[in-house]
């Protein structure tokens, strides 16, 4: 996607949307993450209702028109298998939260599946813990999945695989979860539906001065205090975790929009831009930190040296394909760092890479569509992602100039 390359730093976003109107990040944002919560879904009411599940099903599928690739992160799993076996909520005790979540989750995806059929879109379940998002090999591969559904216009619908994750590795709440989620991904926007209307400079349900705040340039203290810690009766989250959610996205160069889901088509109307709810801009540079990461951060755990065409591939900010590869060193895994050096040792890039060293060996040199054939599974047509890579130039940038290439 040309038009989501050139939102890759927040300095380079700042520069291209302009500081006048800040409602910009939403109109031009290509990959949205939207938040549906177990309030919104319900109601009020002890399960997801259907017509408020189709209302945000017709509202998502409207921006998904428009182009935009879109996740949805929702609730609701425990909710619908809670009033599947006729228990009402709050449901207390990790396991039976568990046996609910299995329950309802299947329930919950088939709605939606109907609700998104009405609108020729196909959608996903992909369920996702902590680990997931923490460690460097899971992390790239549910990132992976979430970008190829999206490269094939399939609507991802993630939630947290509460049938496993236990409270040590949960992550406990979908607030927090979809903003993980908008980082993984690089998100350019995340639209949190909550039920009430954004965040407020006193608690609206006890003073009914308090006044709507419209937008949130840094998450400071004084924003932080008025995350009252005010739990939703039946979700889990309350302004507290929203507030965590939109440090996380914005750090992460992600814009979050806080919005009333029961406003009507609230992520249409965020979208088109209109004034709603609260906005936080992002404040982090995501890929910047991941380049200091990749240049600094991992020790690279093997070498692979490419061949010339492939070195020419990399300086044009193409992937690296195991059809350039001549020569695999070290011993790695995939999603190790390894360093990519040109037939004369000279290091050209370092990045992530897709396959374990024994895989490499398998299929270098081979094009990809021989790939399957030679692994005996579809693997990735990648060996390492541009997205997940750092070149030359920009590698002795970060390491504050000079040109000459590092032998090893
Ligand atoms: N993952 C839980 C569910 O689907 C909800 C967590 C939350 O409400 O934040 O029921």
């Amino acid at each position: 996607m040309a038009n989501h390359e050139i939102l890759c730093t927040s300095a380079a976003r700042r520069a291209a949307f302009g500081y006048m109107d800040h409602r910009t990040w939403c109109t031009k944002a290509r990959r949205v993450v939207v938040k549906v919560g177990t309030s919104t879904l319900t109601g009020g009411g002890r399960e997801p209702n259907r017509s408020r599940l189709s209302a945000i099903a017709a509202d998502v599928a409207a921006v998904h028109r428009q182009g935009r690739e879109v996740v949805l992160v929702s609730s609701g799993a425990i909710a619908t298998g809670a009033a599947h076996v006729g228990l009402s909520l709050p449901v207390r005790g990790i396991s039976l939260r568990q046996a609910l979540a299995a329950i309802g989750q299947p329930i919950l995806m088939a709605a939606y599946g109907r609700a998104f059929a009405k609108f020729g879109i196909p959608i996903a379940q992909v369920l996702l813990t902590r680990e997931d998002v923490e460690d460097r090999r899971r992390y790239l591969n549910a990132r992976n999945t979430l970008l190829t559904l999206l490269r094939r216009r399939v609507l991802p619908i993630v939630n947290e695989n509460d049938a496993v994750a236990t409270e040590e590795i949960q992550i406990g709440d979908n607030d927090n979860l979809s903003a993980l989620v908008a980082s993984l991904i690089d998100a350019d926007l995340l639209v949190i539906l909550s039920d009430v209307d954004g965040l407020y400079n006193d608690d609206p349900r006890r003073n009914p001065k308090a006044s709507l705040i419209p937008l949130v340039e840094r998450i400071d203290k004084a924003i932080e205090q008025l995350a009252h810690k005010t739990r939703s009766p039946i979700g889990v989250g309350g302004m507290l975790t929203k507030i965590q959610a939109a440090r996380i996205g914005t750090e992460s160069a992600v814009a979050v929009v806080i919005v009333n889901g029961d406003t009507s088509q609230p992520v249409q109307r965020v979208l088109a831009g209109e004034p709603l709810g609260t906005l936080f801009l992002p404040t982090g540079r995501r890929l910047a930190s991941r380049r200091r990461w990749l240049a600094f951060g991992a020790t690279p755990r093997g070498t692979v040296i490419v061949d010339p065409g492939a070195v020419a591939a990399l300086h044009r900010g193409k992937s690296l394909l195991p059809s350039g590869i001549k020569e695999v060193l070290g011993d790695f895994q995939s999603g190790d760092l390894v360093v990519i050096a040109d037939l004369e040792g000279r290091e050209v890039a370092r990045g992530l890479v897709n396959y374990s060293k024994a895989e490499l060996e398998r299929i270098k040199g081979l094009r990809t569509s021989q790939i399957e054939a030679f692994l005996g599974y579809k693997g990735h047509e990648e060996a390492v992602h541009r997205d997940n890579m750092v070149v030359h130039r920009s590698l002795m940038e970060e390491r504050g100039g000079g040109n000459s290439a590092r032998s090893r």
